[in-house]
């Protein structure tokens, strides 16, 4: 076979693109009052009675929070919400150093069947859920583009996770706040919040999750 001649296309230089100030999918930082009043409006429908803005700085990780999970608790290694499935402590602080500025957001329960009904417990539990993922939604739709959840309680969507499957509501699905090793208790110390544990059935309990904003 003889040579093949090979010919070479001309070099197109493109001119060099301006450069311009980033263009970010929100115009300001933090949370406006506006938002902050639809959020509590929104979220007193699936029983959240506060919403309150925090610092970053405020939360506190732990790798004993790891263990309480590993050791003590039905859902480890059987939910995708909790670990291992989720971010270990490394990851997880690398993550929240991503973030200036989290929601705190406050349930609450009183119910003398907490403990008997577990039917019950789950449908507000469900709702609880689906009520978190969508004030995120509606705070990604508002521009808040990194805005993520981390939720009370194991994902109790499905009756019974379907861990190690896959998960079936994969869009639903989130960590929890324990799974990121937050230190609950040191938070809220941090964020000048009195909390202590329910003692007495009748005893209304509260619960918190976290949004992770921008
Ligand atoms: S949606 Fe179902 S399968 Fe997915 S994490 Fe929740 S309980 Fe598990």
């Amino acid at each position: 076979m003889g040579n093949t001649a090979v010919t070479l296309k001309p070099f197109v230089c493109l001119e060099q693109p301006e450069l311009k100030e980033p263009v970010t999918f929100r115009s300001h930082i933090g949370i406006s009052k506006e938002t902050l009043d639809l959020l509590h409006e929104k979220g007193r429908q699936y029983g959240l009675e506060s919403i309150l803005p925090f610092s970053i700085n405020d939360i506190v990780t732990a790798q004993w929070v790891n263990l309480k999970c590993r050791y003590g608790c039905s859902q480890y290694k059987a939910n995708w919400s909790c670990p291992p499935a989720t971010p270990d402590l490394y990851e997880a602080r690398t993550i929240l150093s991503e973030y200036s500025t989290a929601l705190l957001l406050v349930g609450n329960q009183n119910r003398n069947d907490f403990y008997k009904d577990s039917n019950r417990n789950r449908t507000d539990q469900v709702k609880y859920w689906k009520g978190i993922v969508s004030l995120e939604r509606l705070l990604f739709l508002k521009g808040y583009d990194k805005a993520i959840s981390l939720v009370s309680g194991a994902c109790s969507l499905c009756k019974k996770c379907a861990y190690p499957e896959a998960c079936r509501f994969p869009m639903e699905k989130r960590p929890t706040v324990e799974s990121f090793c937050i230190d609950l208790f040191g938070t809220l110390k941090n964020l000048d919040i009195r909390t202590r544990v329910a003692m007495e059935l009748n005893e209304t309990f509260k619960y918190y999750s976290i949004i992770l904003l921008d």
